[in-house]
Formats: C-alpha cells, sequence, structure tokens
C-alpha cells in the first residue's frame, strides 16, 4: 500500500488530509512536556471535514444548540468516511475521532491543516475554523511526512479574546474550566454569572463567529450535516419526554452525548435569560425528579426568578 492510494481514498472522504509519523507526533508531545502515549502505529493521518455555519434562533418553543451539532452527529460522520475510505483497501488501521487521549490540534498543525488560533481552534484556510477533525493511526511505514503548507497566524488579531464573554480566553492560553461551551457540557453546579452568561442550549459559537478568518467560510455543507428539523429541541420534549423517547426522537444529533439532563439544564438557563414563565410548572416537577445537586441548584434559582 502506499502512501498515494491512501491519500487518494481518504481524499475522496475528506476536504484536506495530511499524513505524519507517529515519532514525529510524540517528539512534539515530549517538547510540550505532555504525556507521551504509545501507538502500535508508525503513521498517522490527519483529516478534515468542514461544517456549515448556519444560524437559527431560539423561539419560546425551541431551543438551539451551537450549530457544530446541527446534522448528523459528526463522530458518527467522520468515523463512516473514515471507514468508507479505507474498508476496501483491506489495510490494518485506527481512528479517533474527538473522544480519545490524542492530541488531535496539535496533530492537525503538524500535518499543516491549519494553524492554531488564539480561539484554541484549527484555522484553515479554504474552511477557516468550520473543521471536524479526525486522527487515522495506519499500519504503514512512509518515507515522509505529506503535510500540507500553512502560511497564516492570527498575528496582532485578538478580536475572539475581547469577544468571548467568560474570559476563557487570553494571549497564548485558554482556561478551559471558564469556557461555556465546557461548563455547559459538564455536570457541575454552576455559578451565578455562568447561569447568567450561558446563551446556547448546548456548546457556544461566539469565538469562531467572530473571527475574521471565518469570513465566507463554512458555505459547503456535506450530505451529512443537512439540516433535519432536530437542531431546534422543544422545550416540553426536554422536560416531558423520558430519557430513551427523547433519544429516539432526537437521534444521531451530537448534543446527546451528555444525556438530556444537561440539556435540561441548560434550558433553565435560556428560559431565565428570555423571562419565559410558561414552563415553570414543568420545571417545578422537574426539581421533584431530577436530584441531582448540580441540577437542583440551577433550577432552583431560575425557579425563584421567573416566579419573580
Ligand atoms: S467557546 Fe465561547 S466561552 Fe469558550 S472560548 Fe470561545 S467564546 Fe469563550
Ligand atoms: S479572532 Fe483573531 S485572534 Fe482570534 S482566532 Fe481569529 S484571527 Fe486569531
Amino acid at each position: 500500500m502506499t502512501l498515494e492510494q491512501l491519500k487518494t481514498a481518504l481524499d475522496q472522504q475528506f476536504d484536506i488530509v495530511g499524513f505524519i509519523k507517529t515519532e514525529q507526533y510524540q517528539q512534539a508531545l515530549r517538547a510540550l512536556d505532555k504525556p507521551v502515549l504509545s501507538i502500535p502505529f508508525k503513521t498517522m493521518a490527519v483529516v478534515g471535514l468542514s461544517y456549515p455555519k448556519r444560524i437559527i434562533k431560539h423561539t419560546d418553543t425551541h431551543l438551539i444548540p451551537s450549530f457544530y451539532t446541527f446534522g448528523r452527529d459528526y463522530h458518527d460522520v467522520l468515523k463512516n468516511r473514515i471507514k468508507q475510505a479505507l474498508d476496501p483497501l483491506g489495510i490494518q488501521y485506527d481512528l479517533g475521532v474527538d473522544n480519545h487521549p490524542h492530541n488531535e490540534r496539535l496533530a492537525a498543525t503538524l500535518a499543516g491543516l491549519g494553524f492554531m488560533g488564539k480561539n484554541q481552534l484549527i484555522i484553515n484556510q479554504d474552511y477557516g475554523s468550520y473543521m471536524f477533525l479526525g486522527l487515522v493511526f495506519l499500519d504503514i511505514d512512509i518515507e515522509k511526512p505529506f503535510v500540507l503548507e500553512v502560511n497564516d497566524s492570527c498575528g496582532d488579531c485578538k478580536i475572539c479574546i475581547d469577544a468571548c464573554p467568560t474570559n476563557a480566553l487570553y494571549e497564548g492560553g485558554y482556561h478551559v474550566s471558564k469556557c461555556m461551551s465546557h461548563y455547559n457540557q459538564t455536570k457541575r453546579v454552576l455559578t451565578d454569572v455562568e447561569i447568567e452568561k450561558n446563551y446556547a442550549l448546548f456548546g457556544c459559537d461566539i469565538c469562531q463567529m467572530v473571527c475574521p478568518k471565518n469570513v465566507n467560510k463554512g458555505k459547503v455543507v456535506h450530505e451529512e450535516f443537512l439540516l433535519s428539523g432536530k437542531e431546534a429541541v422543544s422545550i416540553i420534549d426536554l422536560f416531558n419526554d423520558s430519557e430513551k423517547t427523547f433519544k429516539e426522537k432526537y437521534a444521531d444529533m451530537a448534543y446527546l452525548w451528555k444525556g438530556k439532563t444537561i440539556l435540561m439544564r441548560n434550558a433553565l438557563m435560556l428560559l431565565s435569560r428570555s423571562h419565559n414563565s410558561k414552563y415553570n410548572d414543568l420545571i417545578e416537577q422537574s426539581i421533584e425528579k431530577y436530584t441531582m445537586p448540580w441540577y437542583q441548584d440551577t433550577a432552583i434559582k431560575v425557579l425563584k426568578k421567573l416566579k419573580g
């Protein structure tokens, strides 16, 4: 199997593909003083699939997550595309998309898929930061890496740092626990300020939306990311459906991965922001049913405010 054959196969499924030696990736981890995992494959492919930017607004009855979750769950989409590309070739490989112990962004930088922006995302010249990343570990030995050229950087720009509503970004780094996209996916008691600032049902798009490198990007719509109608989540479904029914109704959506209750907790913050007291009875019932402190704390605070 040659690198050219692998590249041709992956190019048919992905917008952008680079190849690096595993050793090179591990050296980069060592240089950054990061833990180095043993990887039983000599070569890594880093693949990127772009996704579209689409804005949908909350209504009184439906709430909207970050737009990277629109369409089918990208974890499955990328895994399927990797399998479609490589299974016919009959080679040994392993893969990772998002939920794995490897550093995708470092590998993407080494493979030249883009540069690491101050918003902590990989920015590609053609697709901006609207790109899902995946890693493929390949049982081949390549003479030299196939690395794409990157001649760009943030320079003096710090628009995302200034725009971040929670001050999670700073020059040269990122306070992950302050990031809304992190805390609204975390099962912990939230502070009053965190509750007040949260504006999405799941995730946060602000540091991508303000980035000048994303102007006129996010236009390609791969078929898996066509809108399905499940981008807008019904508040009634959230509070009334069982976990099982909700998961069946909203199957294939990336925002499901932390379960329904975390979406309910985030919905509470949005009801509070919009002073929408129509669902107070349902909130009250949910406080009886969901006894986890990270849920009850937000629910009690929000209900008190909505009853005003
Ligand atoms: S995702 Fe939102 S909260 Fe997190 S760094 Fe970006 S702008 Fe800040
Ligand atoms: S907004 Fe500016 S500083 Fe932030 S990632 Fe984009 S180019 Fe870089």
